[in-house]
């Protein structure tokens, strides 16, 4: 089926415009969500992976970055933790750059599954479709579709990608790496069910590994904000100015977080916040809104999908109070300019 920008690619593009609140009313309001939700003490760390349930439940970080350049921290936000799941979002984004708007909807597909982040079902109930790139299948279809000659070059060009939209390198923890190699062993039966429907073009094992290392890099809170005001900008970061994608990808790669970034759990993600967003088993969140900027989370205790909990509370609240919902609408006032 061929995809609606067929039809529509001569039609001159807009973007949404609208900007944040001044700096002292960001500063206040997330100080405000920040002190409501820091001693929230609900959900659970992930310990799937071993290594992560070590994580100091009580940890919360709170960052933003506005497209001006804006940066804002609260909390934890020294505190360092592997970006897992944050990094399909940004490794969406490469390989929609890299490939276009068609080659990702078509071998991978941009749908929800309703399904959890790593269900081998939603697999076998589409026809081997991994349905969309934000969850496991998904992700793993994606990172095999990162051009290169070999590993070592499909690896350098996503961690200098991934780089490039936090503004500084990020590095592999090692032991993080090492916990979730010994023990992915659903990742690894993900990929050969996927070879198995002939949708991996590349050996299984090779790509698990690739996707195994693209999820522990380590990162803060304020870097999926950084990573996700470079989406908000149009594809340039906006604190290190450096072009990193252009704007149709962030658009589709927003357009893909809003309706699968949160797994099983993103229509009421949507429904309560209404901003495009992505969360990691670690315990990050990242959620960008467009023309404005991003906001990025660290605090480990997670829902049963596996979101955390004291991210979508603070993600909420900020929301609405920074008028970032892309849904929320004010009546149009003819004082302040006509519409023709
Ligand atoms: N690396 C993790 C996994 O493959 C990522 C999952 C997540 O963050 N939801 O299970």
């Amino acid at each position: 089926m061929p995809v609606f920008e067929a039809h529509i690619e001569d039609v001159e593009q807009r973007a949404l415009t609208g900007t944040l609140p001044a700096q002292q009313d960001v500063i206040r309001l997330m100080t405000q969500a920040y002190q409501r939700y820091r001693t929230l003490d609900e959900g659970v760390v992930a310990d799937y992976i071993p290594i992560l349930g070590r994580a100091d439940p009580a940890r919360f970080g709170l960052s933003l970055v506005g497209v001006n350049g804006f940066v804002h921290e609260l909390g934890d936000t020294a505190v360092g933790f592997s970006i897992q799941s944050i990094s399909k979002a940004f490794v969406f984004a490469l390989v929609r750059e890299a490939l276009g708007h068609e080659k990702l909807h078509e071998v991978v597909g941009v749908n929800n599954t309703g399904l959890p982040f790593n269900s081998v079902i939603a697999i076998e109930l589409n026809d081997g479709s991994p349905m969309n790139s934000m969850n496991n299948a998904g992700a793993i279809a994606t990172t095999a579709l990162i051009p290169g000659a070999d590993a070592q070059q499909r690896w350098d060009d996503l961690v200098g990608g991934l780089s490039a939209f936090a503004g500084h390198p990020l590095e592999v923890d090692q032991e993080v790496y090492r916990s979730e190699a010994e023990t992915n062993h659903r990742n690894q039966a993900l990929g050969r069910l996927l070879q198995s429907y002939g949708r991996l073009a590349v050996d299984p094992a090779e790509v698990v590994d690739l996707y195994t290392r693209q999820c522990v890099l380590t990162v803060t809170s304020t870097d999926p904000a950084t990573m996700g005001a470079t989406l908000a900008d149009g594809g340039v970061n906006p604190v290190t100015g450096e072009r990193v994608v252009s704007a149709e990808t962030c658009r589709d790669t927003l357009a893909v977080l809003a309706s699968c970034g949160m797994y099983e759990r993103s229509g009421e993600w949507l429904f309560e916040i209404g901003l495009p967003g992505k969360s990691g088993v670690s315990g990050g969140i990242v959620a960008v809104s467009p023309g404005k900027g991003a906001l990025g989370s660290f605090s480990p205790p997670l829902d049963p999908a596996g979101n955390s909990v004291r991210g979508q509370r603070a993600c909420a609240h900020l929301s609405r109070a920074l008028g970032l919902n892309l849904f929320a609408s004010a009546r149009f006032d003819s004082t302040e300019g006509a519409l023709a």
